[in-house]
Formats: C-alpha cells, structure tokens, sequence
C-alpha cells in the first residue's frame, strides 16, 4: 500500500498545482495550496516566482512523479506497472494511464464511494468491498470490463457507508462506470478511453522518462 510520511500536501507544493490528493479539503479555503503555493523547503518561497530553466530530464521527472503521486502509487509498483504498459498492445503511455485508473482503489475512488484516492486505499484494503461478489481487498486489483463493485453487507451497516448515498450523489461518475447508489454498487462497463482520463498528466514525458 502506497503512504507517504511526509504531509500530502507538500507534494502538490512540489509539483506547484493542486493534485486534489485530500479530497473535500481540497476544494476548502483550507488546501495548503491556496496559502503557500510554493515548493516546500528552506528554498521554496525564495524561489518562487523564478521558476528557472529545467532540462529535459527534470520535465520528464515531474511528469513521472506527478502521475505517481495522483495516484499515489511508490516507485517500485510504478516501475512495474510501466514494464506491464510496455508489454500491452497500443500506446505505452495511454496503457499506463489505463492501467492505473482500473485499479479497484481508482474505481471506488472514482464511483464516488470514497472523497479521495487514498481513503478509496484504506477502506479496500479494510476489506468493504467485493469485486463479483468475491472480498477483494487489494488496492492495486485490475478491474476488469463487466466486473461487479459491491459494498459488503457487513459494512452497509456502518454510519460511514449509511451516509455516503447522500454524500456521493453530488460526485460525478465517468461514463466507464455505472453506479448504483440504492445497492451502494457499480460496474465498469468497459476500459476508459484516454479523454476521460486526467487531461492534466503528461504520460508521454513518462514514456520519455523511462526510456532514456
Ligand atoms: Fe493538495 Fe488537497 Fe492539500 Fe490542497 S488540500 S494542497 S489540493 S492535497
């Protein structure tokens, strides 16, 4: 499972946008961002507003760190899922996007059961949901066209999951998936095209990236 010691926030400080890491926060006047939204560090606000040239390689960098970090996945698991993207048919870049956003934290995330990718983390690998009726508690399990997200009947009893109908109809699905609020379920319907993925990631500098 993905963690980071250090505070989420920084990170969207790092990468100098919002990366909407915290959910509800995000959109508050609380998200550190809005009052810093410069790098962390001693140099950060010094720096600001003198962005300075970068090579190459360091765009390449960002790129690569700010795909990992929207999902919050750690290097190794990405490395991984690269060689995966590598071996697929079709485009390396939008096979890793693809492969990243079926994750079954990504879809829980994504039919608005939970208000961030990282809580979507936690509540899967406590074991809420089944995938076809089957516990899955593996936040990196690939979701597959067809495939049945449920909330186990068990958890339906509990205050978080009895006031989420009403918290989750306001967030938006992808057309890829099918939500089913009364059942507190969905299906994904097939894989997501690389327009209903975030325009914001730059997966070709990822590509670049890995291939030097
Ligand atoms: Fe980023 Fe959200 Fe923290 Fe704002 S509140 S800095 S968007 S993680």
């Amino acid at each position: 499972m993905a963690r980071y010691t250090e505070a989420v926030c920084r990170l969207c400080r790092r990468e100098g946008e919002k990366l909407f890491l915290k959910g509800e926060r995000c959109y508050t006047p609380k998200c550190s961002f809005e009052k810093r939204s410069y790098a962390p560090g001693m140099h950060g606000k010094m720096n600001a507003g003198r962005p300075g040239r970068e090579s190459d390689y360091g765009k390449q960098l960002r790129a690569k760190q700010k795909v990992r970090r929207v999902y919050g996945v750690y290097e190794r698991q990405f490395r991984r899922f690269y060689g995966q993207a590598l071996r697929m048919r079709g485009q390396t870049g939008p096979n890793l996007l693809t492969i990243l956003e079926t994750r079954l934290d990504n879809v829980v995330y994504r039919l608005g059961f939970a208000a961030s990718r990282a809580q979507a983390r936690i509540m899967v690998s406590h074991g809420h949901f089944l995938v076809n009726g089957q516990r899955a508690d593996i936040p990196s399990f690939s979701v597959k066209a067809d495939d049945v997200i449920t909330v186990k009947e068990k958890s339906k009893e509990t205050v978080y999951f009895k006031n989420l109908r009403e918290e989750a109809e306001g967030r938006t699905v992808p057309t890829w998936l099918a939500r089913d609020l009364t059942n507190l379920s969905g299906r994904m319907l097939r894989s997501p095209e690389r327009s209903e993925i975030d325009g914001n990631l730059n997966e070709q500098l990822v590509v670049e990236y890995y291939s030097r």
